[in-house]
């Protein structure tokens, strides 16, 4: 037998095979992590698989994309929908769930966020009706929102529908914001590319 036939032989069952694979499809994990953290959780039942499951299970039961914001959660409206703490006359509109995320640890917004679910395209065919627009403008136009902050991301598509959104929100008496662009935290001047150069220099402020 050579190595041919060798790498037909499995080290573990089929269900462990299974699970492994499953694991090397996550973003993040490759063949190698997967089967590091497979070993890991055979190790650990108690303290480690059985936690897991449990949590797979309910989240996976409750799942629910919420109809105000198009946050993803386990209850809809989400968790963010329903906090009394963050303040009402604050919409944050992000292109995806992980952007939202993503601002959120910063801990900084104290507003509520709004999801598009995509940026507009022409080449990718992503027009207006296949995201969240008419919903946000719905949320805009019903009242009680002071400022919206438009926090595409910084591509040419995400700025597309920057431009398109601060058009349809235009003529409701909110203010309009975005994120500023340019020299990232710990970022020196000679690594950055020109475009985040000249962001930068366009969004330049007083010292103070
Ligand atoms: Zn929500």
């Amino acid at each position: 037998m050579g190595a041919v036939a060798l790498s037909h032989l499995s080290m573990a069952s089929q269900e462990i095979e299974a699970l492994s694979s499953a694991l090397a499809r996550l973003p993040g994990l490759g063949p190698r992590s997967a089967r590091r953290a497979v070993l890991h959780l055979l190790k650990r039942r108690e303290s480690a698989l059985e936690p897991l499951l449990a949590a797979l299970q309910t989240v996976s039961a409750n799942l629910a994309t919420c109809s105000n914001c198009g946050n993803v959660d386990t209850s809809d409206p989400c968790t963010m929908c329903r906090d009394p703490r963050r303040d009402e006359r604050l919409l944050c509109v992000v292109e995806e769930v992980a952007d939202l995320w993503a601002l959120d640890r910063s801990r900084l917004f104290p507003g509520r966020y709004h999801v598009l679910g995509g940026r507009l395209s022409a080449l990718d065919g992503v027009r207006p009706e296949d995201l969240g627009i008419d919903k946000l403008v719905a949320r805009v136009a019903a009242g009680g929102i002071d400022e919206v902050v438009l926090a595409m991301n910084a591509t040419l598509e995400g700025q597309t529908t920057a431009h398109y959104l601060a058009e349809r929100l235009e003529n409701f008496p909110v203010r309009l914001s975005q994120l500023a662009h340019g020299l990232p935290v710990g970022g020196e001047l000679d690594y950055l590319d020109e475009g985040t150069l000249a962001q930068a220099l366009r969004a330049r402020r007083p010292v103070v």
